[in-house]
């Protein structure tokens, strides 16, 4: 920082607190020269450097300068100071879908708004071969007018990172959304990691709780290789058939992001009065 304690860079005047995860805190900030609002993210380099995860730092920004999508947060651009890391971000206002979750489950129409909205996202991530592997509602933050806008790619991973084997070996993400072969440690699809997540994402939506749960993470994650779930009465027979194929703990056989986009629950399309908030 320079001169003011809260301006950055002589440039953005930072505000408050909007959220935070491991790594970062997030600021609402304001850009001086044009007025406009920003979102902040603030990563401190003395805890990134002693949990060795500069590299992944790095990765995070070369990721969000290639993905530029209508439900991808924009990264406007990166500043560095002795001791921080500050990503100027597009300022997403509605907060996290987490939130609209914790207030209860959403009707069909709504989780359906969103999940055509995520998985145009992770489909437009895989063609540019980027994994993001950390998809859960915590990470994807909701516009005014309802928009979807994923965030955090600092666990991302790059195609071109692959071993020989093909596969990605680093076993990462969120218990609860993680999928059985990224516990398995024998290496794993990117892709159909993330689509598991989706599947855990779109479970939630619909019912209001996860698909996995244990307080005991052994007996969590033997639930989750095996793929033991159950939908609750409420869900409809073709949201049902859905989440099978998003959950099936066999990676190849499991849906891919264009057979989702083909299937009848998905492409049913919104009613145009539709209650968002
Ligand atoms: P971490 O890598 O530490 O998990 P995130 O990038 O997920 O950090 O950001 C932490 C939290 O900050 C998010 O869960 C969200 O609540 C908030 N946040 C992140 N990016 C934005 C944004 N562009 N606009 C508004 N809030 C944001
Ligand atoms: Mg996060």
């Amino acid at each position: 920082m320079v001169g003011d304690k809260n301006v950055l860079h002589g440039k953005y005047e930072l505000g408050r607190l909007l959220g935070h995860g491991t790594f970062a805190k997030v600021y609402h900030a304001r850009n001086l020269a044009s007025g406009k609002s920003v979102a902040m993210k603030v990563v401190g380099k003395e805890k990134v450097i002693k949990v060795g995860m500069m590299e992944q730092v790095k990765r995070e920004i070369s990721v969000m300068k290639m993905v530029k999508h209508p439900n991808i947060v924009e990264l406007h651009e990166v500043m560095a100071s002795k001791s921080k890391i500050y990503f100027a971000m597009e300022l997403v206002r509605g907060g996290e879908l987490f939130s609209k979750i914790a207030r209860g489950r959403l009707k069909e129409d709504v989780a359906r708004h969103y999940f055509q909205q995520l998985i145009s996202a992770v489909d437009f991530c895989h063609s540019r071969g980027v994994y993001h592997r950390d998809l859960k509602p915590e990470n994807l933050l909701l516009d005014d007018d309802g928009n979807l806008k994923v965030t955090d790619f600092g666990l991302s991973a790059f195609a071109e990172h692959l071993r020989q084997d093909g596969l990605l070996h680093t076993t990462c993400g969120t218990p609860a959304y993680v999928a059985p072969e990224v516990i398995g440690k024998k290496g794993y699809d990117g892709a159909k990691a993330d689509i598991w997540s989706c599947g855990v994402i779109l479970f939630v939506l619909l019912a209001g709780y996860l698909p996995f749960q244990d307080d005991n993470l052994v007996a969590m994650y033997r639930k989750i290789y095996k793929g033991d779930f159950k939908c609750p009465q409420w869900f409809s027979p073709e949201s049902r058939r859905l989440i099978t194929k998003l959950l099936d703990p066999n990676p190849s056989t499991r849906i891919t992001t264009s057979k989702i986009m083909d299937s009848s629950w998905f492409k049913k399309s919104i009613p145009k009065v539709i209650r968002l908030k």
